[in-house]
């Protein structure tokens, strides 16, 4: 843990939340892998408990401490189930802080109030069918008609999207214009002309509900438009920080809830007549995985500590982003090779994380766009 970065405070915080993951989600993470999704009651008692708003502004019902929100993403990750904190993340870090950053006062106490009491889940919906990373060239159409903006179109692979109340969704307000044509709006979803056409099934974050949706004639008021017209690309960009560093805590800290458990695995497995964490080349292992935890956790908070003193620091975001998200899946990769065929099997979570963690690559900007961007600012491309 950084000394500079957290404070004696969000360590008790660390320890209540923890007490908490513990507690009240781990022992229905099986449950709710089963369901697809984490059930509502859940988002209303981290509501209640202040959980949600950690990041957001007291007159919101926010605890103003965006370090603690840190803290719940690196400790949600604990509950054995990489897809409730997924279901969680979508909402707090993902969507919401649109509305945070670009929404006018009354769109932040309609939609905020309570969606911090976790009353009301939201999504962010960007991602089409036909179009993931290349964000500007999504098709789906906002017109204007009269003070109403009528919306057609479709969204994929949406956290939340199949169960949420609102939504925070990109669509084109100018066809002729790519990156300069995009608008973000915030919906609700009691919208006659909104349908969840599927809830999907997946790899992996199981206990995440994902969904597509389909738009067909939606009219939504004018005051639905999120920020500027024409400036949603832009955006979007500016909110990506928060989520991949989420992701890059989240990767660091499941890597080592894996690392942790396969060395009392290890500790407690025999073969040839001793335990196997005493063969030198498990010792090893472990010795590769933790030095490798320790850089991503190093890069990460890095790269936090500059985004908490203002900056944009988009070149280290996008690192920690790349280099968390695969080193968390080398390690799970791993640690399932130390627990041998146990590994294969679903009763250790082992076989979980290895699926979860196959998203960290992809979701949220995948490793060939990290790698993009890294590159451009090296002036390579
Ligand atoms: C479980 C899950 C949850 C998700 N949740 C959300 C959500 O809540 N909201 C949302 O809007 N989206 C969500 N997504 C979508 C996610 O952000 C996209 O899957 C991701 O951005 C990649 O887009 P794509 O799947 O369309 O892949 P594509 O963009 O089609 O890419 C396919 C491949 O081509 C590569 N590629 C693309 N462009 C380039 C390039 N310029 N250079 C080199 N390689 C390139 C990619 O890296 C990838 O390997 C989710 C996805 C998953 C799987």
């Amino acid at each position: 843990m950084s000394r500079d970065l957290f404070q004696p405070e969000h360590d008790i915080f660390r320890q209540t939340i923890r007490e908490f993951v513990e507690n009240e989600l781990a022992p229905h993470a099986d449950e709710w892998e089963e369901a697809g999704e984490v059930p509502r009651e859940i988002f209303e008692r981290m509501g209640a408990l202040g959980y949600l708003g950690m990041r957001y502004p007291e007159e919101y019902g926010g605890g103003d401490d965006p370090l603690a929100e840190m803290v719940l993403h690196e400790e949600i990750v604990r509950c054995r189930s990489a897809g409730v904190g997924a279901d969680i993340g979508a909402h707090i870090a993902i969507a919401m802080p649109h509305i945070l950053h670009y929404g006018t006062e009354e769109q932040k106490k309609k939609y905020l109030i309570p969606g911090l009491q976790g009353k009301w889940i939201s999504c962010l919906a960007i991602t089409e069918p036909d179009t993931g990373s290349d964000v500007a060239s999504i098709k789906t159409r906002a017109e204007r008609d009269g003070d109403n903006w009528v919306i057609n179109g479709s969204k994929t692979f949406i956290t939340n999207g199949a169960r949420c109340d609102f939504m925070v969704l990109a669509a084109k307000t100018n066809p002729e214009k790519k990156y300069s044509g995009i608008s973000m709006f915030v919906v609700d979803t009691d919208n006659p002309g909104f349908e969840v056409t599927r809830k999907l099934d997946k790899l992996g974050w199981r206990a995440s509900s994902t969904g597509e949706l389909a738009f067909t004639d939606m009219v939504v008021p004018g005051n639905a438009l999120l920020g500027e017209e024409n400036r949603g690309f832009y955006q979007i960009m500016g909110m990506f920080a928060w989520e991949r560093l989420t992701l890059s805590v989240g990767a660091v800290s499941g890597a080592q809830g894996c690392l942790d458990e396969t060395l009392n695995y290890a500790k407690q497995r025999h073969a040839f007549g001793k335990p196997i964490a005493n063969f030198q080349v498990i010792a090893h292992y472990f010795a590769d995985m933790a030095t490798k935890i320790e850089a991503g956790r190093q890069l990460t908070y890095h790269a936090l500590e500059k985004y908490m003193a203002g900056e944009d620091p988009i070149r280290e975001v996008s690192m920690a982003k790349l280099f968390c998200g695969r080193m968390a899946c080398e390690v799970v990769d791993t640690c399932l090779q130390i627990y041998g065929g146990y590994g294969f099997m679903e009763e250790y979570d082992v076989a979980r994380a290895y699926r979860d963690m196959r998203l960290l690559p992809i979701g949220g900007g995948t490793d060939e766009i990290m790698r993009e961007i890294i590159s451009r600012m090296m002036g390579i491309t």
